[in-house]
């Protein structure tokens, strides 16, 4: 006879990390786990091939696309407790690794405050994803010794420019959650001093065959929407990494027609 959900002892939660968004970048623990789930709970993002890993699984999604939201956030969690008390086995299921950019620690925070055990499984990050699709290294030798990742957005009682400023002599630059203020940034950016002529890459969808690209300079960037970069017209469809510095120099290159491009009229 099965008792009332709220006397059953509380199940175990894993905060899966999904990737980029490749169902075959997910790690062979997340697979498992998937298959093995009573119930996932997964952002908005995550894809319909991810979630047909775990067919026997109850499918919640509780993803906010983009940010304010701290009501939606304890909405997220309050689900997530109650998930794990009436439910064995649960998947949190973040893209990319859970615990960059995801509210992960308000997730864990709560999980503990309400005695429910938990573990978290990395997933490889968008800046990842986007400089193999590059083919770019983020630190390449001779060219830059530290990558910052950072995001624009601000979190409650945070301030996001103090961010940038703290970052803006860093030799390169993953910028998460940027896209829509992509042109204020790279105007914040060069005010504190970085070369307008830096290199940018942006990778729209990283890891999917939709996956678009396009390069530009910081100058470039400050002066033209994102979407108009990507050749989207409008709104991009997908997540956009914006990613800079002295690394994409040659993708860059690669990427510029002869006529546009000083350096080549220079030499
Ligand atoms: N935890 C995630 C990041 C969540 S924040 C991770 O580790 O990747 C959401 C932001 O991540 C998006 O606004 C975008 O900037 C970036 N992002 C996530 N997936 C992406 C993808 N496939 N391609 C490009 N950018 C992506």
């Amino acid at each position: 006879m099965s008792r009332p959900a709220e006397h059953r002892s509380p199940g175990k939660v894993w905060l899966v990390g999904a990737g980029p968004g490749a169902v075959d970048l997910l790690t062979v623990r997340a697979v498992r786990l998937l298959a093995d789930a009573d119930v996932v709970l997964h952002d908005a993002l995550i894809g319909g091939d991810v979630l047909s890993l775990a067919p026997q699984a109850k499918h919640i999604a509780v993803g906010k696309r983009c940010g304010k939201h701290s009501t939606a956030q304890r909405f997220i969690n309050q689900k997530l407790i109650h998930a794990a008390r009436t439910h064995a086995r649960v998947v949190r299921l973040k893209g990319g690794d859970p615990m960059l950019f995801g509210r992960a620690q308000e997730e864990m925070d709560a999980l503990a405050a309400a005695g429910i055990e938990y573990e978290v499984v990395p997933g490889i990050t968008a800046a990842s994803a986007a400089s193999a699709q590059l083919r770019v290294s983020l630190t390449r030798r001779g060219v830059a010794r530290s990558v910052a990742l950072l995001t624009p957005r601000a979190g409650e009682g945070e301030h996001p420019p103090q961010a940038l400023r703290a970052n803006a002599d860093t030799p390169t630059l993953a910028l998460y959650m940027a896209s829509h203020e992509s042109m204020a940034i790279a105007c914040e950016l060069m005010s504190y001093g970085r070369d307008p002529a830096t290199p940018v890459a942006l990778v729209e969808n990283a890891s999917h065959p939709s996956s678009r690209e396009a390069f530009t300079t910081l100058q470039g960037l400050s002066e033209q929407a994102i979407g108009t970069l990507l050749g989207t017209a409008g709104t991009p469809e997908g997540p956009v990494l914006v990613m800079l510095g002295e690394v994409f120099r040659e993708v860059l290159q690669q990427h510029t027609p002869h006529w546009q491009d000083d350096s080549a009229s220079a030499a």
